[in-house]
């Protein structure tokens, strides 16, 4: 089912539909490919605390950004200038590319 498939990116400009983000945009930071989440920059930034180390010796609070899932983004056409919805499309030699569902154009190129 194409619609169970994380089609979201590294580097990719998202725009957040859910959750108190909601309507942020972002780049996507990192993919996990099992969860299907994504780390976005600046989206669900979360406070941990955490021990003394070597790198911060007195511990503390610590924020950063936290995993959503990618069904909760949608991915930004350039063109469109949108939150897009996307789906596969197989070139001539064999590649397969992004394009948004609403104008066709190709993202990944
Ligand atoms: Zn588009």
């Amino acid at each position: 089912m194409e619609k169970n498939v994380c089609l979201i990116k590294k580097n990719d400009k998202v725009k957040v539909m859910t959750g108190k983000d909601r309507g942020k945009i972002g780049r996507v930071l990192s993919v996990d490919r099992k969860k299907n989440r994504l780390l976005v920059e600046h989206v669900n930034i979360v406070k941990r605390h955490t021990r003394p180390s070597a790198k911060n010796r007195q511990g503390g609070i610590v924020e950063g950004e936290a995993a959503i899932h990618w069904s909760n983004v949608m991915l930004m056409c350039n063109k469109c200038m949108a939150p897009v919805r996307i789906k596969m499309r197989h070139l001539e030699d064999g590649k397969k590319v992004r394009m948004c569902r609403k104008c066709e154009e190709l993202i990944d190129l």
